[in-house]
């Protein structure tokens, strides 16, 4: 068993800022990640997933985006980017540690992990006084409907956090179920080799040629909505909250009209369910299709937090972050945990300045005594 004043769970964008902070408040900390390297989660991204927030909005606090400011990075360079970010600021993180249970000793938190060596799996439990949760702006489990289970055999099925490009799939109909950005982003592709129809309620669309000059004008006025009227701090904001959690986001850089050039067949009906193992989408039609992508999203699963956090729509109960029910416990990378930015590379720094000024209120510095044996130096 080890000890140290915060564990941080998660070394993606959003756990990597929290480490930032406590380090420039000279605080211990180690960050227990389950990935083999810094940088996976988007790594695992399909192979021509760009960036839709140009680089000059991608920095971390501390280091700007190594790139022209209005380029698109790619999924790799981002990941490289956090690696780097890792490194530059000595960010003690602990990769192959999957945390498995995270529990409440009187007033200190337990944490159990599994931290997979090269030929072994071994135990770990950390102690602490505070834990940030910086496990995914929308969680990493893959929502997928029950009756998916359903389909006919031979139809190809993969979530989109599966996908990697249409040499997957098989010859034939594709449908893409989910019309936000991955959907759009796959059924473009997927038209070049496959008939493809994309279907799912509209989103709507940003107004806006987006790899146009008229971006850099843009882009600013767009920065100052989302961070500033789209805050949880306002009315629109809250209701935006609940769409932003629970339904897709507007297309960007893929259009209606890209689509449509294209050749993707565009049903604004969801599916609905299976007819003979067929997708059948809300007008009553029965597709006949060889793969089915789903674009879908993902849910939280916190059945590892063994404490009362979450409310009946599985969110967790916080507030910009901080868990008022059980002091010490914060979440940072929310989809909306403070306004739209929570959930772009751009907004990681500041809801996680926020977590560090109440933690580092909470916890005394004097406590920075008991530091985790080998965390300053763990990788
Ligand atoms: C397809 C797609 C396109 C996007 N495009 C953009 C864009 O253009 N611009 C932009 O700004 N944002 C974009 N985003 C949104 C956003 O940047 C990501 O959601 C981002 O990855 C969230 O970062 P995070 O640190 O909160 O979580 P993640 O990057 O998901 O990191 C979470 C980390 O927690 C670890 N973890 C999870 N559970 C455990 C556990 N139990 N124990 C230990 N470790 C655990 C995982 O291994 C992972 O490394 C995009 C997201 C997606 C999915």
């Amino acid at each position: 068993m080890e000890t140290t004043q915060t564990v941080v769970i998660g070394a993606g964008q959003a756990g990597l800022s929290v480490g930032y902070h406590l380090t420039r408040r000279g605080r211990p900390f180690v960050i227990l990640d389950a990935g083999r390297r810094v940088g996976d989660s988007w790594r695992s991204h399909w192979s021509t997933l760009r960036l839709y927030s140009p680089a000059g909005y991608d920095g971390l606090p501390g280091m700007r985006f190594p790139a022209p400011p209005f380029s698109f990075p790619a999924k790799d360079d981002v990941a490289d980017y956090l690696e780097e970010y890792a490194e530059r600021f000595r960010l003690p993180v602990r990769s192959g540690t999957r945390v498995r249970r995270l529990s409440r000793d009187g007033d200190r938190y337990v944490v159990d992990c599994s931290v997979d060596g090269r030929d072994d799996r071994r135990d770990l439990r950390v102690e602490c006084e505070n834990v940030v949760v910086a496990t995914g702006t929308f969680g990493r489990t893959p929502s997928v409907p029950d009756f998916a289970a359903d389909l006919d055999a031979g139809v190809l099925q993969l979530h989109s956090s599966q996908y990697r490009d249409p040499s997957q799939l098989r010859p034939g109909r594709v449908l893409v179920v989910g019309a936000s950005h991955s959907g759009g982003d796959i059924a473009l592709e997927a038209a070049q080799s496959h008939p493809t129809v994309l279907c799912g309620r509209d989103t709507g669309q940003i107004p806006l040629p987006w790899e146009s000059r008229r971006l850099r004008v843009a882009m600013p006025v767009l920065w100052f909505v989302w961070g500033h009227v789209l805050s949880t701090r306002t009315p629109m904001g809250r209701k935006e909250r609940e769409a932003a959690r629970h339904h897709g986001a507007p297309f960007t850089r893929v259009k209606r009209a890209d689509l449509a050039a294209a050749g993707v067949e565009r049903v604004t009906e969801r599916m609905t369910g299976i007819h003979d193992g067929m997708p059948v989408l809300g007008d009553s039609r029965v597709l006949e299709v060889e793969n089915v992508v789903w674009c879908t999203g993902f849910q939280q699963d916190l059945s590892w937090i063994d404490l009362p956090v979450t409310g009946p729509d599985g969110w967790p109960l916080e507030h910009r972050g901080v868990v008022r029910s059980q002091p010490g416990l914060y979440f940072t990378g929310l989809s909306f945990q403070s306004s739209f930015r929570s959930m772009l590379i751009g907004g990681a720094g500041a809801d996680a300045q926020y977590v560090v000024r109440h933690l580092t209120s909470r916890s005394p510095a004097s406590a920075q005594a008991e530091s985790l044996s080998g965390a300053a130096g763990a990788r």
